[in-house]
């Protein structure tokens, strides 16, 4: 079969391998429909993380079910699926209470890289989630999002404690940020502060219901919100980076009281206990618990409510994975689906 991987910085390849089979009992292999590149594949890419040997690349999938261990019960070949980025039993008291990406049990799900025709699942029953058919093609993007992208913008707008009558801003403009802005409006925030200089991914914003933009970054961009909320400040911010500035920026933008949900993979952020003690900031957030999510998300999609496919402005066959990890670097793609 064909897939990718990542040789070196800024050296992604489709080669041939070996066709994943099952390890564990408790693993599934799905014949992927589609994949995509998440703006945190681009770490490695940009050589932020050590390289030691080619890694396979993809962790976000929609896929028909190929094959299940001998211990998996809940999905069976020739279902559609769905499941997170990270692997959980979904039995134990930290899946239980919500926080399946902190399962007792958890691991990378695509254990074999979703970038690739085929791909090995770990924990299938706790992890994936079937549609209730094989969907119209129109909803395959809708649904890819539902794995990472939306999942983890819907849980930055839960971390936020965004309800309705409440303002919320949103710190970055990527996908998860604008599927936050979308999360926030789902969730019946009043007003959406998108913060963001390009006009492509404002006019997103809007569409997925943001109400202002902010162009300022910074402590310019937070006193910008201030202005916009009786010199308050949002009531929730979702922080969709990761860096510290962007989460200066986050805190600095919310009321005192507020709440703060942080999805961006962090690097280097550093939070002063005195900044939280002088403002009294909710912080809550981590890798998402799309599992959590899933079924609801799944249901919203299925049934037309949202189309947060929007995200994927380009769309390439497998074979031109290194033209689609070279347009997200470049920001010439929000993000980019890929086609097995
Ligand atoms: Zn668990």
């Amino acid at each position: 079969m064909r897939g990718t991987l990542m040789y070196a910085p800024g050296d992604v390849r489709v080669v041939d391998r070996e066709m994943p089979t099952i390890v564990e009992p408790t693993d599934a292999i799905l014949k992927v429909t589609a994949a995509c590149v998440c703006g945190s594949d681009l770490w490695p890419y940009r050589g932020f993380d050590q390289l030691t040997q080619p890694r396979p690349m993809g962790h976000e999938y929609v896929g028909v079910v190929h094959e299940v261990g001998s211990a998996v019960t809940t999905v069976k070949p020739g279902d559609f699926v769905i499941g997170s980025f990270y692997a959980s039993d979904n039995t134990c008291e930290i899946c239980r209470a919500g926080y399946q990406t902190h399962c007792v049990q958890a691991q990378y799900a695509a254990a074999t890289g979703s970038q690739s025709e085929y791909v090995r699942i770990a924990l299938a029953d706790g992890t994936l989630v079937a549609t209730p058919g094989l969907p119209d093609p129109e909803l395959i993007p809708s649904l890819l999002t539902a794995s990472d992208v939306f999942g983890t913008g819907w849980f930055g707008a839960i971390a936020a404690e965004v309800a309705p009558g409440k303002t919320v801003a949103v710190v970055g403009d990527g996908a998860v940020g604008l599927l936050a802005v979308l999360a926030a409006k789902q969730q019946g925030a009043e007003r959406i502060i998108a913060m963001s200089r390009h006009a492509d991914r404002q006019a997103l914003a809007r569409e997925f219901g943001a109400t202002d933009i902010v162009t300022e970054r910074g402590e310019e961009g937070a006193a910008a919100i201030k202005e916009l909320t009786n010199g308050l400040g949002a009531h929730s911010t979702i922080e969709a980076v990761g860096t510290d500035e962007a989460m200066a920026q986050a805190i600095a933008a919310t009321r005192h009281g507020g709440h703060v949900g942080f999805v961006g993979l962090s690097h280097d952020v550093n939070i002063s206990g005195m900044t939280m003690f002088r403002t009294g900031i909710h912080l809550h957030g981590g890798p998402a618990p799309v599992r959590r999510f899933l079924p609801e998300l799944i249901d919203m999609i299925w049934t037309k409510q949202v189309d947060p496919g929007k995200v994927f402005d380009l769309t390439l066959p497998l074979e031109q994975a290194a033209e689609a990890y070279a347009a997200m670097d470049t920001r010439r793609a929000i993000k980019v689906l890929l086609q097995p």
